[in-house]
């Protein structure tokens, strides 16, 4: 259940408790605050679990999986939120987990739900792959005038603050805490996924989804799968995927694969079918991806996205 204490302090606004009680979703989004509560996973790890949707003027764009994890110098926060306001309230909601402050952020990838948060620990290391950085950089101006179309007022004083150090190698150190990193990619062209030794905790980034349909703008789907062939491969004892909730038993992996395969090889066919983009949309979509969070919106999004490569790459072959 959710805190209503924590909510409370989150808000600064005690005063009003008893109001909140009856409606706390709808109120907190009418105020537009983040309802942000830490859920412990593993020995000293906690996820803030986002909401399995797309970004609504409900939701605030807190649809993002954010992982925090103890160390003796204190919380690394891996993936920080759509906004300012998020990072503030995810700081919040660190400052009742523990008194020793954040030593260090890192950020799976460049998708803004992911690293908009950094603003408010840019005084800190703010740890990504150099591709993400650079990516961050490049891409975040668009990330950021999108995000103020979908997000209104959720997203104001927000600015875009990129990663600040590049990890170049295959474990990171925070405190007594080792970290394996690794490099992948698929979802985008740069894909971080962590691994803590101590608890063999995978945090996935949004490689892994689990009961939400995968976002694929800048996806690469052959690389995708060779990635989450990797991931399979080190056998985590549990999983935080970048949306949906915290994975005991692999599930994500093997969902989210077998979404790709399924999505790959139907946009495949209606191409060879000769279908156009409009009709591709009316594909019939298999009943357990057609019950994940985000569809079938997610799904028309990706014929855009993916459509045109894919007319490109079957039809000179087909027409010989
Ligand atoms: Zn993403």
């Amino acid at each position: 259940m959710r805190n209503i204490s924590r909510r409370t302090a989150v808000a600064g606004l005690a005063s009003t408790t008893a109001a909140m009680a009856f409606q706390p979703a709808a109120f907190a989004a009418a105020k537009k605050i983040y309802d942000l509560v830490p859920i412990k996973v593993a020995d000293g790890i906690w996820m803030i679990e986002g909401a399995t949707e797309y970004f609504t003027q409900d939701n605030g764009g807190a649809i993002v999986n954010c992982t925090l994890i103890e160390t003796s110098a204190g919380l690394v926060v891996i993936d920080t939120g759509p906004s300012l306001r998020y990072g503030v309230a995810l700081r919040n909601a660190i400052a009742q987990l523990s008194t020793l402050g954040v030593a260090a952020v890192i950020n799976t990838h460049h998708h803004p739900d992911h690293f908009f948060g950094n603003q408010v620990f840019n005084q800190i290391p703010i740890y990504a792959l150099e591709e993400t950085r650079k990516l961050a950089e490049t891409e975040g101006d668009a990330f950021s005038d999108n995000m103020y179309r979908l997000l209104g007022d959720w997203m104001r004083g927000t600015e875009v603050t990129p990663p600040n150090k590049a990890i170049a190698s295959s474990s990171l150190s925070i405190g007594e805490r080792e970290f394996l990193i690794y490099p992948l990619e698929g979802h985008t062209s740069s894909d971080l996924a962590i691994l803590d030794k101590k608890t063999g905790t995978l945090i996935a980034g949004d490689l892994a989804f689990l009961d939400r349909a995968p976002t694929t703008p800048h996806a690469n789907i052959a690389k995708w799968k060779e990635s989450l062939q990797q991931l399979k491969a080190v056998d985590a004892a549990g999983i935080v995927p970048g949306h949906g909730i915290f994975d005991r038993a692999g599930n994500s992996l093997n969902q989210t694969t077998a979404y790709l395969e399924w999505l790959d090889q139907s946009l495949r066919t209606s191409v060879t079918e000769g279908l156009d983009m409009v009709e591709a949309l009316e594909s019939s979509i298999p009943e357990e991806f057609l019950a994940m969070g985000a569809m079938p919106q997610e799904f028309q999004r990706s014929v855009a996205h993916l459509y045109p490569d894919l007319e490109r790459e079957i039809l000179p072959l087909t027409n010989r």
